[in-house]
């Protein structure tokens, strides 16, 4: 059991609990958000996803009520007293799956609401009687006004990514659900920025609150391997499917400023020969879950998103992020490369930069204090008149693609062992300058033909197994691999329920 846990003041059944999940230490976020939390304050906190804010909130929260829990199957014996509200389904779905984790030794119930998805079953599960209810603001007024939802005995509210929610435009949806809830209640608020508008906000919503505030994650870290490739608009897709074949990546995070841009791009990548597919908020809930469900287990290689998508997804630790364009809020370049380099994993986070983004590059440095290195890919730099044609990848080729999850997270963790190696060869001084070269090693025929690198790449070796690519990885020896004693969890956990 964790004495670390156990000293914040949880109880042995939270202890147990996180202990099974394999936490030995708490997050900076939790060591302090949970001692705040147990003594009952109105708790102010700056923590992005990937901090351990889920469980920061989660298990004192589990801890307050289970006080009076009790295991009757009575619904009148389980009223609404913890009333968690998420700005996405996919997060909601995450945070409930958290509170079933954290709470399994405890008798209490839980349930989730959010829209896209039938209501009946939803409104099933909250005549049975919830401790517990998450929400996204739109299902949940849904209930309020059929009355199919009582909100009358809440006593913890939990905003979470409350600046995500107002990006949203749910701050109407928000004060109206508030405008529902007992006066009494101890408030918690959990956002990742803090402009005017959630300052206020916070200002209406707590009393006193005890502030937390962890750092931002990545926003600087030596972790992430930051690279920018200056790339003509027109030849970004060409020069994405170069770098994703050639580096034989796996498991990539690409994102794109539009709902539409990303369908074309993972349209255009299939036709590439690069399984790809996109995530994005015009997705019904099933296209989503399935579309996350296959990059998880491998089908999927590259995972096209917006932003807004991305956000709440449990997707962390990826080896390999790329801005396909530049975000128009610097902020969201943060939260992008915070998918990656995490836990004492490296990775890299790429950005095809096309000349008329220099101004949002502009403003991504300013926000960072420091320019990011530009490495032109050769064969794609601005100016060239056509790029390398992408590599023809031939179906017996994609067929091999390994499925199996064990064999994925064999390809993810060497993906992941040659940025760290990468990123070791690198000047300490400068991460972000890992040469070209290195990138490539695993392509042997760049160093052959950097002019048209990646054609002769794929066309020498048809015949490769799927996993020897990774085996001759020249920058890691099959003896370092085996030592080395920390093989990141490129995805936690296993594909999360939906709810
Ligand atoms: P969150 O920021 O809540 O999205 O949490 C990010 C991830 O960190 C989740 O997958 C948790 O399972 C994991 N996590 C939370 N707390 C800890 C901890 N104390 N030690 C290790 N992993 C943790």
């Amino acid at each position: 059991m964790s004495d670390s846990f156990a000293r914040l003041g949880l109880a042995p059944e939270l202890v147990r609990a996180v202990t099974g999940e394999g936490y030995t230490e708490p997050t900076p976020v939790q060591a302090q958000a949970i001692p705040f939390i147990l003594a009952g304050r109105d708790v102010l906190a700056g923590a992005q996803t990937g901090t351990g804010k889920t469980a920061g909130f989660t298990l004192p929260l589990l801890q307050r009520l289970a006080v009076h829990g009790n295991a009757s199957p009575s619904p009148a014996k389980h009223p609404i007293r913890a009333l968690i509200i998420t700005p996405t389904r996919e997060l909601a779905a995450q945070v409930e799956e958290s509170v079933r984790t954290y709470g399994k030794h405890m008798p209490l119930r839980s349930t989730l609401v959010y829209g896209g998805v039938g209501i009946n079953p939803q409104i099933d599960a909250l005549r049975r009687g919830v401790d517990i209810l998450v929400a996204t603001p739109g299902r949940l007024l849904d209930h309020m006004q059929q009355k199919t939802v009582d909100l009358r005995h809440v006593q913890i509210l939990v905003l979470d990514e409350a600046d995500r929610m107002l990006d949203m435009g749910f701050i109407r949806d928000i004060r109206r659900i508030l405008a529902a809830l007992p006066k009494q209640r101890q408030n918690l608020l959990f956002s990742a920025t803090f402009s005017d508008e959630i300052r206020s906000l916070a200002e209406s919503l707590l009393h006193d609150p005890a502030q937390v505030q962890v750092a931002r994650r990545n926003a600087d870290s030596e972790l992430v391997a930051q690279r920018i490739h200056p790339v003509a608009q027109s030849h970004k897709r060409a020069l994405l499917a170069h770098l994703v074949l050639s580096g034989d990546w796996h498991q990539v995070l690409v994102f794109t400023r539009t709902k539409h841009g990303a369908n074309r791009l993972a349209e255009q990548l299939c036709k590439d020969g690069v399984e790809a597919t996109a995530i994005h908020g015009n997705k019904s809930q099933g296209a989503r879950t399935k579309a996350l469900a296959g990059f998880k287990d491998g089908s999927v290689r590259v995972l096209v998103a917006t932003d807004l998508a991305s956000r709440g997804l449990d997707i962390e630790e990826l080896p390999h992020v790329v801005n396909y364009e530049l975000p128009h809020v610097p902020e969201d370049y943060v939260h992008r490369i915070g998918r990656t380099g995490r836990a004492g994993s490296t990775g890299e986070a790429i950005s095809l930069v096309a000349p008329e983004e220099s101004a949002l590059l502009a403003d991504i440095e300013k926000l960072l204090k420091r320019k990011l290195v530009r490495e032109a890919v050769p064969g794609f730099a601005p100016g060239t008149a056509s790029p390398p044609q992408t590599p023809p990848v031939r179906r017996e080729q994609q067929g091999r693609r390994p499925h199996d999850g064990r064999e994925r997270r064999n390809h993810a963790a060497a993906d992941a062992q040659r940025s760290r190696s990468n990123a070791h060869a690198a000047p300490r001084q400068a991460p972000q300058m890992r040469p070209i070269g290195a990138a490539h090693a695993v392509a042997p025929a760049h160093t052959a033909a950097p002019a048209r690198p990646a054609a002769p790449a794929h066309a020498a070796a048809p015949a490769r197994p799927p996993a020897s690519a990774h085996a001759a990885a020249p920058t890691r020896s099959a003896t370092q691999a085996r030592a080395e004693p920390h093989v990141p969890a490129l995805l936690r956990g296993t594909p999360r329920r939906a709810g």
